[in-house]
């Protein structure tokens, strides 16, 4: 009996089409043909178990469930075998000659609406099967189907058009795929590369690879098995591995959710801040994952931006019976995985701080600005965020952190809203004259010590529709408990004729000049003018383009009931000169206290001047 010849087919128009982009792009992540062809190998053999639990009878019963790669860097070839279910002859035309039954569709359907990122497009999508011809001189596909009757059959291809397929003897059950790397693609013959590579993409898939004799894929996918049966250095070893880490990390959130999608997922915070060591903006590093195959190590959308300190996979299966990962590259899938897993995470963190504030505070040491960035850019959970920072406080002590929920019990009654303060540090917000105020009333100020505080705190703006004031704002408006009167306040009318006076020494510098009603032991303080830029922001702006002369405009209030505004009043009339001196003066301490002395030169001059007339000229 003679075989029959081998018979030769065209592919199907869109095969045809989706060949040329894929033989024709440049692209550099032809790698992961390897994902591919190892994904379809163990969908094969998923598909296989299945239907053992049904037939009574199956070719070649005994083989094991597993994967083979082989490596030649002699041949330059690369082969992947599995026992699965194999194909017969009118399924490798049905299945690898059109388009019918491919991944690959979704692919050319993207490609006509998106236009031309070809090369971007094949990442995301894969291109299923036909991503082998990226690297492929020739593939050919050796496949013997389960049922009983029948042959084995090769399927021969260089991608350019047509095909082949023959009868062939003494196939096991399943499929042997035997790729002949082009002269671009001698790499991957290399077993290490190999290696490296199933690391990368195929390390959960739920049957063993063996490569070149060897298992590859000994770390099992902890994310699908229950939490109870998990150890804790079980979760160790995973985050190690699948984060390339070597630390302990501080939290890990395993959970799963069935709806609104099927979620598995586990996600990791590790022990420290790896931008705080100056390693620049880190990529988001949670995988994601469908049916245990890695589609993308890095997704962009998968999570906010400022969770891109959290390690870990997620994977989820939308579609249960359909074994394919089309459904992965959906966005309002996307979008919908982003909000569960955010607000899980959220959550998770809220229950940690009520329940193990120590821990906690180490947590927000480490990665709170990551926190406050969300606070101040993640729209849709900024009061969740709100909720988990932390501040020193006027009525703390040093060291010691407090909330906004917190804030808000011990608020007054008739309090309206959240004072807070922003400064280098404690002793300088403590020692300035704008919290004097506040201090008398027992009014708590919030202490914020971060440049990007000022950024958090004018986006975020309310906490429980509770406004967030900073008390060097002019219009601060508190409950009106008379000023403290002392012996020798200026009247009224004194202190506006003086504040004229004052604003015409000062000119530039100043937008208005009063009388303060709620100084206490300070003659005076500079007030930020503009509200819609505190005067910190506008200095971080002004150094940041240098050249710009405009000076930093303040409302200075000074006090009627400070004996040196007194004594002021006074010396104007009776030494001018020394009058203008102590306004200049006054302003620049105020300027101090502020923050915002710019050029201390010229003060240093006067203060000897000063000096000078005190000690008796
Ligand atoms: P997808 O896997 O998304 O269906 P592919 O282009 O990767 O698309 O594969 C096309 C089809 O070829 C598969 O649906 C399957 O029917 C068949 N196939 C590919 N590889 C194998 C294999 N190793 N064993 C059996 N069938 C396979
Ligand atoms: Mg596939």
């Amino acid at each position: 009996m003679s075989t029959p010849k081998p018979e030769r087919f065209e592919f199907q128009a869109e095969i045809k089409q989706l060949l040329d982009i894929v033989v024709h792009s440049l692209y550099t992540e032809k790698e992961i043909f390897i994902r591919e062809l190892v994904s379809n190998a163990s969908d094969a053999l998923e598909k296989f178990r299945h239907l053992a639990l049904t037939e009574k009878e199956v070719f070649d019963e005994k083989l094991e469930l597993e994967i083979n790669i082989t490596t030649d860097d002699t041949a330059n070839t690369i082969t992947i075998q599995d026992f699965g279910l194999g194909m017969t002859r009118d399924e490798l035309v049905e299945n690898l000659g059109t388009i019918a039954h491919s991944g690959s569709k979704k692919f050319l359907q993207a490609l006509k609406e998106g236009g031309d990122q070809s090369a971007n497009l094949i990442g995301q999508f894969g291109v299923g099967f036909y991503s082998a011809f990226m690297v492929a001189g020739q593939v050919k596909v050796y496949t013997r189907s389960w049922h009983l009757e029948g042959t084995g059959h090769c399927w021969t291809s260089d991608g350019s058009g047509a095909y082949e397929i023959e009868e062939a003897e003494g196939q096991r059950r399943g499929t042997k795929i035997v790729i002949e790397l082009n002269d671009e693609s001698k790499e991957f013959a290399s077993a290490d590369k190999v290696k490296g590579l199933l690391r990368r993409y195929s390390s959960f898939v739920p049957f063993p690879i063996n490569l070149n004799g060897e298992k590859t894929n000994t770390i099992q996918a902890l994310w699908l098995r229950g939490k109870s049966e998990i150890k804790d250095e079980e979760y160790t070893e995973f985050y190690k591995y699948q984060a390339n880490a070597f630390d302990e990390p501080l939290y890990r959130l395993h959970f799963s959710a069935d709806a609104p999608l099927a979620i598995n997922s586990l996600v990791f915070v590790p022990s420290s801040n790896i931008e705080s060591f100056g390693m620049g903006r880190s990529e988001p590093s949670v995988a994601l994952y469908c049916r245990k195959v890695m589609i993308d190590a890095h997704p962009k959308d998968l999570l906010p931006e400022w969770l891109r300190f959290l390690k870990g996979v997620v994977d989820s299966e939308d579609l249960p019976l359909n074994i394919s990962r089309e459904t992965m590259q959906d966005r309002s899938l996307v979008e919908k995985l982003n909000r569960v897993i955010t607000g899980r995470f959220l959550r998770f963190l809220d229950e940690e701080a009520t329940k193990r504030s120590e821990d906690y505070l180490k947590f927000y040491g480490e990665f709170s600005v990551y926190l406050k960035e969300g606070a101040a850019t993640d729209f849709s959970n900024k009061e969740k965020i709100a909720k988990l920072l932390r501040f020193e406080s006027s009525l703390t002590e040093k060291g010691k952190l407090t909330s906004f929920d917190d804030y808000l019990s011990r608020m007054k009654e008739d309090q309206k809203d959240i004072f807070y303060l922003i400064g280098p540090n404690r002793e300088a917000l403590e020692s300035a004259p704008y919290l004097e105020a506040f201090k008398a009333r027992n009014l708590e100020v919030l202490f914020l010590y971060e440049a990007v505080d000022e950024f958090v705190m004018s986006n975020l703006r309310e906490y429980k529709e509770k406004k967030l004031v900073s008390i060097d704002q002019s219009d601060v408006e508190l409950e009106d408990t008379p000023p403290p009167s002392s012996e020798g306040a200026l009247d009224e009318e004194t202190t506006k004729n003086l504040c004229l006076w004052i604003r015409d020494q000062l000119g530039d510098r100043v937008a208005e000049v009063s009388g303060s009603k709620r100084l206490i032991d300070s003659p005076a303080m500079a007030l930020n003018a503009d509200k819609m830029m505190s005067a910190q922001m506008r200095r971080m702006m002004k150094a940041m383009h240098q050249g710009d002369d405009t000076p930093i405009k303040v409302n200075l209030e000074v006090n009627p009931r400070h004996s040196l505004i007194a004594r002021l009043n006074e010396v104007r009339e009776t030494n001018p000169e020394l009058g203008t001196m102590i306004v200049e003066q006054i302003y620049d301490n105020a300027m101090i206290s502020a923050g915002l002395l710019e050029d201390a030169r010229t003060m240093v001059d006067r203060i000897y001047k000063i000096l000078e007339t005190a000690a008796g000229k």
